[in-house]
């Protein structure tokens, strides 16, 4: 393996964590003042009231172009619909193990929902498609949503399409001061039970913090891509779509894999030219890819390793291998052959196929969810889904008296190896009154 271009993180980073902690411990103690403290020091933002009215949410909508607002329509049919293909997916069951004994599953929504939509940098309103539309596919009944000011104003698309999704409460409220008040609740916010949604790494870190206290999606912070490259890649297309992501902020780790130099060196040459050609998101850009960019060449002692006989695709296969070490949360393939990626990868948040298609479409239109997981979160879970929003309750029912008797005795000789007595004599009575057993204590 060999590198055309490395990442360098600056040396000194933010403590992230400490930052957070104090701000939620305050809340904690504080409530709404705090709250409102936080909101004006980040975002200068201290209105009489951070929840919107109806009426203002109907001036939002009405302050939107009509192709804005069908277009919004139509992104939440892809997503609504792909969703209801995952909620058609998930079945409730009821088995009988053994004669006489039930086993049942049954999938509940998760009543209160916290759904973030990020809008710090830009008003990100495919989030409220992603995470609200989805938690009312799921069944959820209620959903209140956050979504940050933009520069002291209301993001009238974002509050359009949180509206459109289906949120019962919408307020401009940013950042940890946001995810903390849904999270543990206010004077003026009810707590919820589950928080979701993207967001910076205060919002991911502070949702992080808050786990176990409330639910939450998983660890969706700053943006990701990989590209997955073979000689056959055009680089004009690869230094775009990398750099499509590279824009979201300072942090965004744009990587390429490939097996061939010359894609891999062509590419940096294009990333460099595309930042010179009017792209109003450059400075960002550049920071991110200067910082996080890296461009790595798959080589034929790579391919050793792998110990493939398959000689045709043995080098691309490689470049899947080191690719699954990444973990990251896009990955798109720009191959001969892009469908193999799908039996060969299982490290990703969400895998891209061929050059007809792009990260761009999923962050934005194509109806699969785009909140997903960040920082090698891929190896142990999948993104955001209408799943998230359900609880898989389990339940069972013993209708034969000898099999609750033979159900007691196998407990009460589980339960003294464990040394449970306890749980042991609620066996035993069972054994007694239908098996006639007698009671040894
Ligand atoms: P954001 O809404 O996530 O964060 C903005 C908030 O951050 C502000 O309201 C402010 O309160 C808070 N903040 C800013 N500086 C702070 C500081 N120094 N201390 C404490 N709080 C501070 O919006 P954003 O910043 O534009 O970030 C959006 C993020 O979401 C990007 O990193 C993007 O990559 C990510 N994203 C991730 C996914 C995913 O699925 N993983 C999807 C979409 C977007």
């Amino acid at each position: 393996m060999k590198y055309l271009k490395r990442s360098a993180p600056p040396a000194t980073a933010v403590d992230v964590s400490a930052i957070v902690h104090g701000v939620i411990a305050d809340i904690r103690k504080n409530g709404d003042a705090a709250v409102r403290r936080y909101s004006d020091k980040f975002d200068q933002w201290s209105p009489a009231s951070f929840r919107l009215s109806r009426a203002e949410i109907d001036a939002a909508i009405a302050a939107c172009p009509a192709q804005t607002i069908e277009d919004i329509k139509t992104v939440q049919r892809n997503v609504r619909l792909f969703a209801e293909q995952q909620r058609e997916s998930i079945t409730d069951f009821e088995y009988e193990i053994q004669p006489g004994v039930f086993l049942g599953q049954r999938n509940l929504p998760i009543q209160r929902v916290g759904a973030y939509i990020p809008g710090g940098r830009y008003p990100l309103l495919a989030s409220a498609h992603m995470t609200i539309l989805t938690a009312k596919t799921a069944g959820v009944p209620h959903v209140v949503g956050c979504t940050p000011p933009m520069a002291g104003d209301i993001p009238n698309a974002t509050v359009a399409a949180m509206a459109l999704a289906g949120a019962d409460e919408i307020y401009l409220l940013g950042g940890v001061q946001a995810i903390a008040a849904m999270a543990l609740g206010t004077e003026s916010m009810a707590k919820v039970d589950f928080l979701a949604g993207p967001g910076n790494a205060f919002v991911a870190e502070a949702k992080r913090q808050l786990f176990g206290e409330v639910g939450i999606d998983l660890f969706a912070g700053p943006t990701e891509i990989l590209i997955v490259a073979d000689e056959t890649a055009d680089p004009f297309t690869v230094a775009t779509d990398l750099l499509s992501q590279a824009e979201h902020g300072p942090d965004t780790p744009a990587v390429l894999i490939t097996t061939s130099p010359s894609v891999g060196r062509e590419t940096i040459c294009r990333v460099q030219e595309l930042l010179q050609r009017d792209l109003s998101t450059a400075e960002l850009s550049q920071t991110s890819w200067e910082r996080f960019g890296e461009v790595v060449v798959v080589e034929n002692d790579d391919k050793d390793v792998l110990d493939t006989d398959d000689g045709n695709h043995g080098l691309v296969d490689a470049a899947y291998a080191v690719a699954d070490t990444y973990a990251s949360e896009h990955v798109q393939i720009l191959t001969a052959d892009p469908r193999r990626a799908l039996a060969k990868m299982t490290a990703y948040g969400a895998l891209f196929l061929g050059a007809r298609t792009c990260v761009s479409y999923g962050d934005k239109v194509i109806g699969t969810n785009h909140v997903l997981p960040t920082k090698k979160a891929a190896r142990y879970t999948g993104g955001l889904w209408v799943g998230k929003f359900l609880r898989t309750l389990t339940y069972q029912e013993v209708r034969d008296d000898r099999a609750s008797g033979e159900l007691g005795r196998l407990c009460g000789r589980a339960a003294r190896v464990e040394k449970f007595e306890g749980h042991a004599r609620s066996g035993d009575i069972r054994a007694h009154k239908y098996l006639g057993d007698e009671l040894g204590w």
